[in-house]
């Protein structure tokens, strides 16, 4: 697009109270400037977007950009070199599934951040941690039990970093902050899928998670940590931790919590969905595949029990390798539990509040981002809109540019 452009005619929604309104939206360079009904074309080219649906671009809370492969410690054995070029392209992929920023969980890192910043690569917008902490034997440590070698320290590619002790969570969370991390991401509960760690198990002291926090906070940053019991997420909730990823055994005490720490929920229920459907053949044991149904039904469960308690929930995927295209069966998933405006939500305002970019990102206003989808059909109206969204996406625009399909108006 033209340095200032006005699409004229569209229907505009406005995320506050779930309704459209048709008016026209002024962009200039990279920011939304004005939306209202007959705004002068003064100095501006013009597209008429009329009978499209325009909202704001999408966003995901938990991805991994770089895990090309669903064997995370494939990760830690290659160079850095394929993992980016391999990130570059899940990444473009993202922008044509409607996500214009993404917040990764573990393995990007502030070169590719940067990549993408300076137009390098197309992507979402990209929120980094770095490596994620984990403890020695926890949900990032991934050596088999027979390997005695060190542990990751770290460095390169790969999802995690090994730190034990105040000093050592300290020293790492700095490392992190130092290249820039925009959060820091802690390992707080054992996972489905590492090689030595139970699921019920808790993983990292208080004072370990305290000191994470308290590294984060200095920096102005925050700590989001991996949970699944309620035991693991409700002593990372009382030591500071400002979201809980995944949550699916989360309970009541979880869900005060949640809401007296004006903390975030972030369930990442699709990559069991996945899982479910083709964990055997990416490898997964059949007793860690028994294992995923239990999992999804307790998560769909808690999302349900979370949005009723009023909890502030965040869109997240969190898929590996060859699964990432079913990113957008999360808002088929969790529109069983909830209204599907909670759903959008979820994924633009919610997401933006708890990346800090409330009312510049995830939101169609003057002051925004100019990060926009334009839609053939209604995604309030029903949820295969978003769920498949290939069948009705003509246009992403991100920071006032259009990096996916044509702009137009509906054929007549
Ligand atoms: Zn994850």
């Amino acid at each position: 697009m033209p340095t200032s452009t006005i699409l004229r005619g569209g229907h505009v929604l406005d995320l506050t109270d779930g309704t459209w309104r048709t008016a026209d939206v002024r962009v200039d360079e990279a920011t939304i400037t004005a939306i209202g009904p007959g705004l002068a074309e003064r100095d501006a080219d013009e597209l008429d977007v009329t009978g499209r649906y325009l909202m704001p671009g999408l966003i995901d809370g938990h991805v991994h950009v770089t895990a090309f492969s669903a064997e995370l410690r494939d990760l830690e054995e290659t160079a850095a070199s394929y993992v980016t070029a391999h990130a570059a392209r899940t990444m473009r992929a993202m922008l044509g599934r409607g996500f214009t920023s993404v917040r990764d969980m573990g393995g990007a890192d502030h070169g590719l951040a940067r990549a993408q910043a300076e137009g390098l690569l197309p992507g979402p917008r990209l929120f980094f941690c770095g490596h994620a902490l984990s403890q020695t034997g926890g949900h990032g440590d991934m050596r088999l039990p027979g390997d005695d070698r060190p542990p990751a320290a770290g460095l390169g590619p790969g999802i995690s970093t090994v730190a034990d002790g105040v000093d050592g969570v300290r020293r790492a969370a700095r490392e992190e902050l130092r290249r820039g991390a925009d959060h820091i991401k802690i390992m707080a509960s054992g996972g489905v899928a590492s090689p030595t760690d139970r699921i019920d198990s808790t993983q990292f002291s208080i004072a370990e998670i305290a000191a994470a926090v308290e590294e984060a906070a200095a920096a102005n940053r925050y700590v989001g940590a991996h949970a699944y019991t309620a035991r693991a997420i409700n002593r990372a909730l009382r030591a500071g931790v400002r979201s809980i990823e995944h949550g699916n055994l989360l309970d009541a005490e979880s869900l005060t919590l949640l809401r007296t720490r004006d903390a975030f929920l972030v369930p990442t229920l699709v990559t069991y969905w996945a899982l479910q459907r083709e964990g055997r053949q990416h490898g997964l044991s059949a007793t860690s595949w028994a294992k995923v149904e239990a999992v999804l039904d307790r998560g769909l469960a808690s999302v349900r029990l979370a949005h009723e308690a009023g909890v502030r929930i965040v869109f997240g995927s969190d898929l590996l390798g060859g699964m990432h295209r079913y990113q957008n069966e999360e808002f088929r998933l969790r529109a069983q539990v909830q209204p599907l405006i909670d759903v959008i939500r979820s994924a633009t305002t919610t997401a933006a509040d708890l990346l800090g970019r409330s009312g510049t990102l995830g939101v169609l206003a003057p002051g925004a981002a100019a990060d926009l989808l334009v839609l053939d059909a209604d995604p309030l109206a029903d949820v295969t809109v978003l769920a498949d969204i290939g069948d009705h996406l003509r246009a992403v625009v991100q920071g006032g540019v259009v990096v996916h399909g044509a702009l137009g108006p509906s054929p007549r």
